[in-house]
């Protein structure tokens, strides 16, 4: 697996991996229901935030969240960017991702399309909302944040512990970048459960005690995917359903 294989110690690197998420990414979730009116015509779907279920509610952030960009005045999905430029205000040395994490994020984002309907544009300069980075400061990890008008995805291309540097398929590094675009999303951290109810096979945003050192799944969790249709329902930014939008959301 080459430089930061996980073979030792392997729960410890996990927990480095996914829970040392840096400025933003592990906060715990909001309160109340935002009921914004019913739309019109023969919608079914909710005004409520969070859905009932208790798995997938963990999982979504609070009603104040920037990151659920169905709340936000963003058409057109998300325009991406791996030019470390514009990025360095928010992570100072920024370097560019590889020709390996680039090959990763692309296919993520492919996935992401076909499982939310959110649309994927690389650009340039200064319109990204979706900047994809290293940090050179290998004892950061890797983190999600956003400023006013982007979300910033940073990894790292020479962490001690794993090869973030080459994510491919099935390694920790797959996994973590995929955990940080479920970041980017508006998902957040879902409670340590007790005798691991739902590890990272349920979701690949979990830390801690729950995740599965064994398993390192290359898609999202069952839980993941029921979080995203209720946040965005399935037609990307905006659209009928999903928050915001006219029908509201479903599971
Ligand atoms: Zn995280």
């Amino acid at each position: 697996m080459g430089v930061g294989s996980n073979a030792t110690n392997g729960r410890l690197c996990c927990i480095a991996a996914l829970c040392l998420a840096g400025l933003s990414g592990c906060g715990g979730g909001g309160s109340d229901a935002a009921g914004d009116g019913a739309g019109a015509g023969a919608c079914t779907g909710s005004r409520d935030h969070y859905s009932g279920n208790a798995l997938v509610d963990s999982l979504i952030s609070g009603p104040s969240s920037s990151w659920l960009w169905n709340f936000r005045a963003v058409s057109g999905g998300f325009k991406y960017s791996f030019e470390p430029g514009v990025a360095v205000s928010v992570v100072p040395g920024a370097i560019a991702f590889n020709a390996s994490q680039r090959q990763a994020a692309l296919e993520m984002f492919a996935y992401i399309h076909s499982v939310t309907g959110i649309e994927f544009t690389e650009t340039s300069g200064g319109e990204a909302n979706l900047r994809l980075v290293n940090s050179p400061d290998r004892s950061r990890s890797v983190f999600t944040t956003w400023d006013q008008s982007s979300t910033y995805v940073v990894m790292t291309l020479e962490s001690v512990l794993f090869d973030f540097g080459d994510p491919r398929p099935g390694t920790y590094g797959y996994l973590t970048l995929l955990h940080e675009l479920g970041h980017a999303l508006g998902l957040i951290h879902p409670p340590a459960l007790p005798n691991a109810v739902d590890s990272n096979m349920g979701s690949a945003l979990v830390c801690g005690t729950n995740v599965d050192c064994n398993n390192t799944p290359t898609t999202f969790g069952r839980n993941d995917l029921l979080a995203l249709k209720w946040i965005y329902g399935a037609d990307g930014f905006g659209g009928e359903y999903g928050y915001n939008s006219r029908c509201g959301s479903t599971l």
